[in-house]
């Protein structure tokens, strides 16, 4: 008998999943198949990692529905070339499918895996489910791709308009489930198996709250309120669709639609410029002189730096692996503006401890940060954290909450001056700047 494979990556559900629906349709029996991939793995150093304990419940509940609709899905841990050079070998499998994936490590890995596919005479096809636009579907007028954000979104929001929302945000159709490939059911590997622990943190819920949407414009801004849907670690490994999401928020609230578009917008700065995963955006930024003093770096991870609205973000990621999107602004200026911390190792930082880490957003947020990527906003912006706690967390609930001494003999002195750190931090700037 001859099959085509459906290769599970970041699109961890049954449900509207672009390259799932087009391999169902192909005519072949689907084998659907997920790599624990020992490249990444091996990568993690903390063991108990949570974004790991999160992929393995969600392939777990994929396997379990796989199962109960007379089929399974396949899970193996290893190097992704090699599993796939051992399944073709297996099996008669004459199409392989899968969703794209834009970070620099998954295109190499792709395209290995493509040309073992080609040289074995297995057609390859892959499919846009990720993002809602992909690099090349929005470009100014002279083809080239936007860097402002306000004028990429005005564009994509006069292309829904003309093309029409029904059409944008597709449902794709994975009702054919009768095409999956019958078999017996196989048992599922431990986590420990791979080498790591069951993590405790909690992890958010698969919908959102209709009041959260509702009000989502007037308190999103506020930390001490938790007015935001979490639903980052779903986008990240696609347990749910961003179509559907954003079909709902098109309709219910402008506002987060366009939140979702500022997601589509950091995947398109690393796709159209990929020297951004280890590069300014704007190359003279790269020879800022860091100071990068290990002493301030570790009290900044661990939110001791004697600023409360820093320390209460660090400590709200550091035990929750959440932080509210005004906290990862205010603790990220303050590391690279006030620190002189490279922008970098936060970026690593967050990296390693985000339940949500999403490479182009990450990124994309840290040079938005450090005033070096597309943003056109001056370097000599600097944000007085004293200022951002009094216009949004007024009364301290947010402080209070996560830096439980503040306001007591135990809470530590500001490592750093204000002025003095907003001057020094000028000089360098500009020195930088004006070579
Ligand atoms: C320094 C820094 C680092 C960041 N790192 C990440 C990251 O690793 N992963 C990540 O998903 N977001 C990142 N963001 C963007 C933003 O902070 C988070 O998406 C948001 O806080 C997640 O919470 P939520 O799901 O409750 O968001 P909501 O406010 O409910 O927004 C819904 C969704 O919209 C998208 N979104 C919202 N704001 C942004 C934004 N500014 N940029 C890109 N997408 C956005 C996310 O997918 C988010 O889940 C970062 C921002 C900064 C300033």
């Amino acid at each position: 008998m001859n099959y085509a494979a459906f290769w599970f990556r970041r699109d961890l559900r049954l449900e509207d999943n672009h390259g799932l629906s087009q391999a169902l349709k192909s005519g072949f029996a689907v084998i659907p198949v997920f790599i624990f991939d020992e490249s990444i793995l091996s990568k993690l150093s903390n063991k108990e990692d949570a974004r790991v304990s999160f992929i393995y419940k969600q392939v777990t509940v994929l396997k379990q529905e796989l199962q109960d609709l007379g089929s399974d899905l396949l899970v193996f841990a290893g190097k992704p070339e090699n599993i796939w050079n051992a399944l073709f070998d297996s099996y008669a499998i004459k199409q392989l499918y899968y969703n794209r994936d834009y970070e620099s490590y998954a295109i190499q890995r792709d395209q290995a895996v493509k040309e073992l596919a080609i040289s074995k005479n297995i057609a390859c096809f892959s499919f846009k489910d990720h993002v809602l636009f992909e690099k090349d579907e929005c470009l100014k007028d002279d083809g080239s791709p936007y860097t402002v954000f306000t004028a990429y979104k005005n564009r994509l929001l006069k292309q829904i308009d003309m093309i029409g929302p029904g059409h944008v945000f597709v449902n794709h159709d994975c009702s054919n489930v009768s095409s999956f490939w019958k078999c017996n059911s196989m048992p599922m590997f431990e986590l420990q198996q791979l080498g790591f622990k069951p993590s405790s943190l909690e992890f958010p819920e698969l919908s959102i709250r209709q009041s959260i949407i509702k009000q989502y414009s007037e308190k999103r801004d506020y930390p001490y309120e938790d007015a935001t849907s979490h639903l980052g670690i779903h986008f990240r490994f696609g347990s749910i669709s961003i179509r559907q999401k954003a079909k709902a928020a098109f309709a219910l609230s402008p506002i987060y639609f366009s939140e979702l578009l500022w997601r589509d917008f950091y995947s398109m700065i690393l796709q159209a410029f990929p020297y951004v995963e280890y590069s300014c955006f704007k190359p003279a930024y790269n020879l800022i002189e860091w100071e990068n003093n290990e002493q301030f770096f570790k009290a900044w991870c661990e939110g001791k730096t004697g600023y409360p609205m820093v320390d209460a973000g660090m400590r709200q990621l550091n035990q929750t692996g959440f932080m509210h999107n005004r906290l990862r602004m205010i603790t990220a200026s303050f590391l690279v503006k006030h620190l002189l911390v490279d922008w970098k190792w936060g970026e690593a930082y967050f990296a390693e401890k985000l339940l949500d880490f999403d490479l182009a957003s990450n990124n994309g947020g840290w040079q938005w940060a450090a005033g070096c990527g597309t943003d056109a906003a001056p370097y000599f912006r600097i944000f007085n954290p004293e200022l951002q706690q009094q216009r949004f967390d007024p009364e301290f609930k947010f402080i209070k909450k996560w830096v439980p001494e503040f306001g007591t003999e135990k809470y530590l002195p500001p490592i750093v001056n204000h002025q003095e750190a907003r001057t020094k931090c000028l000089d360098v700037f500009k020195k930088a700047l004006s070579n």
